[in-house]
């Protein structure tokens, strides 16, 4: 084959990937936030909170807020979904129901919803995965990270009672983190912790138990909503929400819940949330994200105080778990081409490799039905494109064709399963350029190309048969030492004849700033199903790189070692398909907006079900390319 012609253009692919916040220039520093930035959100406020709300000619006017991501920070109205002189006529009619409805009307309708959407979710068991980080003060940052937990698991709500299977090898493990959690953050009496925040109060949501007052009409992404206040009314027990309530003005569900519980007993506090919930199927509305910080809560009479940042995200909402017999639901047909296609009875080599591919495919197959795989889809290809431009400068040839797909947790870890190269969402979302993104696929062609060895008994589909709590504990593609010492020497010949060898600074610097909160972050750097970044004990990748790079400095702008958790990829918690985040970079104003490897709040589009597109993808800015 030619291999020029095969090269993928390296610009053209930058071009791709600076859309999504890749390729930053040392000009324009900057990181690829969540989806959207906060732009201060002008409100309407009606004087009394009875009043009816008012007609929708005051609903177009020009000031109409937008959540635009790629607005300039301070520019404020420069929207882009609601250009005043072509959007008039489109948002009237979208109006026409709210502006006839009294407030007291509207209350009554998202109760009435509310009451419907704890029974709904009840028929859905997602993923459910919780990061916390705790900070302390950094001279250089401001805060950084000093700790961390974290907790994967499958939701499930009865009306018999709540609980989290959690996915965690050890059994035990998510008990006693939960412990840890709840005595530090004592959240005792929230029978799923963070999970419980997916409800505004799911025992008594009524106009016994709350006031209602009307705040303002405010638009999430392009989606109109009611602002609504919530206060407990005097007496009415432990655990009621105070707070804030979206709720959009078609349906009347919720999309948006920002607060805390009152009333907590003694020796115990809330803390305060900020939910969000995703227009997933007509009429449905499901929770995807549950941000939570506290900078200064004290507790235990004030002998205590904690600094976190904690995200919730949930997804695999179309999955069911798979205990019964739907074993080949989401299997697809490419097995079956794959035979045809030959024509011929394979030869002992060919079906060596059809062995090889069954075996990934089964185990592939077994990851996604378990909630912890994305579906195939375009950012498989992105990495797949980086991997050509490899083997193309390394004259690697490999039978059957080297692959990619995402794991769509959060903690850093890159796996091989036969020629599949496997990337954790999180460790995509904190790769600061294209380069990085090259080191480390680099490791994993290498163990390819090295012919380290995976077990083709996931070609037994029986293999495959277990609860999907059991994953981690069933499914390993880890390394021995010796193969990641090896895999290691070799991506780095690979990167010094890739189109990546002027920038491998970049990826000595990655590896400092890793190797910085390696310590602190144990959590993000633990790997489930593969090898984390180190070699070996102690020992990060790629340390030749590491020890040429220049030197971290803190409070340089331009120096972007690491970006923060969930910068590029965005995850439709429904199909659990991937998409790459089409948000700009920002320019930074402080050198504590580096945030790199920290959560950081979500500000996702909110956006109504346009029949199939995935929930979140769209955002208001549109990619250069
Ligand atoms: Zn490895």
């Amino acid at each position: 084959m030619d291999a020029v012609e095969k090269l993928v253009p390296l610009a053209a692919l930058t071009l791709f990937l600076l859309g999504a916040g890749y390729g930053q220039q040392a000009q324009q520093p900057g990181t690829a936030q969540n989806p959207a930035q906060p732009v201060p959100a002008k409100s309407e406020p009606l004087p009394q909170a009875d009043a009816p709300i008012t007609g929708a000619a005051k609903a177009a006017d020009p000031a109409t807020p937008a959540m635009n991501p790629a607005a300039d920070p301070g520019s404020g109205s420069s929207a882009n979904f609601a250009d005043p002189s072509s959007d008039k006529t489109s948002t009237v009619p979208r109006q026409l129901p709210i502006s006839s409805a009294p407030f007291d009307q509207i209350v009554d309708r998202t109760i009435a919803r509310e009451h419907e959407y704890v029974k709904t979710l009840q028929q859905y068991s997602p993923i459910v995965e919780t990061y916390i980080q705790d900070l302390k003060s950094d001279a250089d940052l401001g805060s950084a990270p000093s700790s961390d937990n974290y907790f994967l698991g499958r939701l499930e709500l009865t009306t018999q009672g709540t609980s989290q299977k959690s996915y965690l090898a050890q059994p035990g493990l998510f008990r006693s983190l939960l412990k840890r959690i709840n005595s530090l953050y004592s959240l005792e009496f929230l029978p799923l912790g963070f999970a419980q925040m997916v409800f505004i109060d799911n025992a008594v949501f009524d106009h016994q138990h709350y006031d209602f007052a009307f705040s303002k009409r405010e638009f999430l992404g392009d989606t109109r909503c009611v602002v609504i206040d919530l206060y407990p009314k005097k007496d009415s027990g432990n655990g009621r929400f105070l707070g804030r309530i979206w709720v959009e003005d078609q349906g009347y569900h919720v999309v948006r819940v920002n607060g805390t519980y009152t009333g907590a007993p003694h020796f115990q506090r809330y803390v305060h949330f900020d939910a969000w919930r995703l227009n997933m199927q007509p009429g449905l509305w499901l929770p995807a994200y549950i941000y939570s910080e506290e900078s200064d809560l004290s507790y235990r009479f004030g002998t205590g105080h904690l600094k976190y940042k904690a995200l919730t995200r949930l997804w695999g909402y179309d999955l069911k778990p798979s205990n019964q017999s739907e074993m080949t639901e989401v299997v697809a047909d490419r097995n079956v081409k794959d035979q045809s296609e030959a024509g011929h009875d394979l030869s002992p080599v060919e079906s060596d490799r059809a062995w090889q591919r069954l075996g990934e495919d089964n185990a592939l197959d077994s990851l996604q039905r378990a909630g912890i795989m994305s579906a195939p889809g375009e950012v498989d290809k992105v990495l797949e494109t980086v991997i050509n431009n490899l083997e193309i400068t390394n004259h690697i040839e490999l039978q059957p064709e080297v692959r990619c797909r995402v794991m769509l947790t959060t903690p850093l870890e890159s796996f091989s399963i036969g020629h599949t190269i496997v990337l954790s969402r999180g460790l995509i979302d904190v790769l600061p350029n294209e380069a990085t993104l090259a080191a480390v696929l680099a490791h994993e062609l290498a163990h390819i190309a090295l012919g380290h060895k995976f077990d083709t008994g996931w070609a037994f589909s029986d293999r495959t048969f277990f609860p999907d709590e059991l994953t981690f504990k069933k499914m390993s593609f880890h390394h021995k030492p010796e193969e990641e010492t090896a895999a290691d020497a070799k991506a780095l010949e690979y990167l010094k004849n890739s189109p990546y060898k002027d920038q491998l600074d970049d990826v000595g610097l990655f590896m400092k700033a890793l190797a910085l909160r390696e310590h602190v972050l144990p959590n993000l750097i633990q790997a489930h199903l593969g090898n984390t970044l180190m070699v070996d004990k102690g020992k990060l990748r790629m340390a030749p790189l590491e020890n040429s790079a220049p030197q971290l400095k803190m409070r340089d702008m331009k120096q972007i070692p690491a970006l923060p958790m969930g910068s590029r990829v965005q995850l439709d918690p429904w199909s659990d398909r991937l998409a790459l985040m089409k948000s700009k970079p920002v320019p930074l104003l402080s050198a504590n907006e580096k945030l790199w490897f920290e959560i950081t709040p979500v500000f996702p589009y909110i956006t109504r079900f346009n029949g199939g597109a995935p929930a979140t993808a769209a955002t208001a800015s549109n990619a250069t390319h």
